[in-house]
């Protein structure tokens, strides 16, 4: 029994579990209530092979890619994705990232765990970096918290400072592809005392939200520029709107 599991019925009492998502009563700690659960959506099969973006009920061959992939292969191996991006998965972020509910980290990583491959040998598992100041804004990085608890689980290694953030980028959320492009163009790189690891590597990318998909490919492109052999992207919630 570990110290948190002696101390659970005390702290239970003072602070009576509550779901993190929605606030209704739950039984223990570290859950969320049923139908904030049920709310949840797990990204389903058929999906694209190169990215797993889900094909919905279309009847689509084994090895199929999507439009996107099709378009313009990306550079990373694969995306394992928890979620995809709904209105409960957003109340999660929100409320770990934005609300400091940074107890969070073990539930959100064990769903992104659980959708990554099986990682014999040997795998390195990298954050999503965040500029220096927006790490003493907040004082803390979503995405390492994620990454560790993924090592945690799946006993990787953690780099949980092989890439740094360069130079601060604009919210992308609005820009047009070729503006994030821009916005993101030398921001991120391999920390130089690190570059050495990632030669022939395997890596886990570890990001929270996968939005437009521009900050994790720059970090992808930074790790294969240091001669990494295969980059999966692992994420939380994973944002599936073509418009962006
Ligand atoms: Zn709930
Ligand atoms: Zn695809």
């Amino acid at each position: 029994m570990t110290l948190a599991q002696a101390f659970a019925p005390l702290v239970d009492l003072v602070y009576p579990p509550r779901c993190p998502a929605c606030g209704e009563a739950i039984a223990a700690q570290d859950g969320l209530c049923g139908q904030c659960w049920s709310d949840l959506a797990t990204p389903g099969e058929p999906a694209c092979a190169r990215c797993q973006r889900p094909f919905g009920n279309a009847a689509i061959g084994e090895g199929a890619l999507c439009a996107p992939c099709l378009a313009e292969p990306p550079r990373h191996d694969g995306i394992a994705a928890a979620t995809l991006y709904n209105a409960a998965s957003r109340k999660l972020v929100l409320a770990f990232k934005h609300g400091r509910r940074i107890a969070l980290a073990p539930m959100l990583a064990r769903l992104i765990a659980a959708r990554l491959p099986a990682m014999d040998g040997e795998w390195l598992v990298v954050p999503v970096p965040l500029h220096p100041l927006r790490l003493w804004h907040r004082g803390f990085n979503q995405s390492a918290l994620l990454a560790r608890e993924i090592v945690r689980l799946r006993g990787a290694t953690l780099v949980v400072d092989g890439l740094v953030r360069r130079k601060r980028t604009p919210v992308l959320g609005g820009l047009g592809k070729a503006a994030r492009a821009r916005a993101l163009s030398g921001a991120i790189a391999v920390r130089p005392r690190c570059r050495s690891r990632f030669s022939g590597a395997r890596v886990v990318l570890v990001d929270d939200v996968m939005t437009s998909g521009a900050t994790s490919d720059a970090c992808v492109g930074a790790l294969k520029r240091a001669g990494a052999a295969n980059v999966l992207v692992g994420c939380f919630a994973r944002v599936l709107d073509e418009a962006l």
